[in-house]
């Protein structure tokens, strides 16, 4: 999955989102009222309004006419299938007609189902339930595949991938991109210290507090392995990542989580380094990771709890 959308609040309750195609007001109206009671329903009396919708509001599932001027509801559905960011949307169509034809037509492109008209309100509300059913659980799915199952944060399959298409966006735009890698210090004495559970709401809390500073939309913070985070962040040129990284270490280290095996302070604090393209830079995805870590090793050997980056080599 390429496309990055923030994560949907899991324990807030929502109405599915329905839109409802047809080009005659009437069917439109029809549906409406089957749905209007306990669902979010959008219209559109066209294939290029519903496409624009499907865009912008990413409905939970379209009910689509196949008859319509203009774009057709098979149409619809192709386009709606070879876009990464539609191609999730269940499609039911609804047609006029008993065709078999149309209907082997509808499936091939990757419709879930087939809905006849004149409506028979209880069966299409039955029928989407068991639809919405089974896109409400991929969704959950397909999160999980991304979310670390201690803190909740990404995990690293996310940021390697949102690293890729970060990087290769940067080149394309010409624009600086700068990530941070950040550890834990001296974790294996805090484990031996406090005990691995303390260790692991240790990790939680952490990963809570750099979770609170990701303010930007494109920012990402995501768990990179055992007591290191990592953070991707787009249009960000190395002194506004380094600021950023201070920020960071200067709030985990404010939160004041006791820490009895510490060389630093008292508490639980981390080492960050940063590396960054420049707009004008070019080199690899992997180098830029190279290099954080690299001045993530320098901020341990200069004492820790502090903040070292460099800008990929140009050329
Ligand atoms: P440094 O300051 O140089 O980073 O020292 P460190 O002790 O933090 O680094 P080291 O790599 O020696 O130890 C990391 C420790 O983190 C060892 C490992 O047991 C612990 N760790 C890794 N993942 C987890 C986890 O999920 N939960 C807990 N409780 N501990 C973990
Ligand atoms: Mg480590
Ligand atoms: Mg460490």
């Amino acid at each position: 999955m390429t496309v990055h959308r923030p994560l949907p609040d899991a324990t807030a309750p929502r109405p599915p989102c329905l839109l409802v195609v047809d080009d005659q007001p009437v069917n439109v109206q029809a549906l409406y009222q089957a749905f209007a009671a306990d669902h979010q329903v959008l219209m559109a009396t066209s294939g290029e309004q519903a496409l624009a919708l499907c865009a912008s509001r990413q409905p939970d599932l379209v009910l689509l006419d196949v008859e319509m001027p203009g774009l057709d509801g098979h149409q619809v559905c192709q386009r709606l299938k070879a876009d990464a960011a539609t191609r999730d949307i269940p499609v039911i169509f609804v047609t006029a007609h008993d065709d078999e034809a149309a209907e082997t037509l509808g499936l091939e492109l990757g419709a879930v189902d087939f809905i006849s008209k004149p409506i028979n309100p209880r069966i299409v509300r039955a029928r989407v339930r068991t639809h919405l059913t089974l896109k409400a659980q991929s969704d959950l799915l397909r999160q999980w595949v991304y979310l670390d199952g201690l803190t909740g944060v990404h995990n690293r399959r996310h940021f390697d991938e949102r690293l890729a298409n970060e990087w290769a966006r940067a080149l394309r735009q010409g624009s600086d991109l700068s990530v941070l890698l950040l550890d834990v210090d001296y974790f294996k004495a805090y484990n031996d210290r406090h005990g691995h559970q303390a260790g692991d709401e240790c990790l939680r809390l952490v990963a809570a507090c750099l979770g609170r500073s990701i303010k930007r939309p494109g920012d990402l913070l995501a768990r990179y392995g055992g007591e290191e985070f990592a953070c991707l962040l787009p249009d960000t040129p190395l002194p506004g990542a380094l600021t950023f990284a201070r920020q960071l270490t200067a709030e985990v280290a404010a939160l004041g989580v006791p820490h009895g095996g510490s060389a630093v302070t008292g508490v639980v604090t981390v080492s960050v380094g940063a590396c960054t393209k420049r707009y004008d830079g070019a080199g690899t995805a992997a180098a830029l990771l190279r290099e954080a870590d690299a001045q993530l090793y320098l901020a341990k050997s200069r004492g820790r709890n502090r903040v070292c980056g460099a800008e990929l080599p140009i050329g």
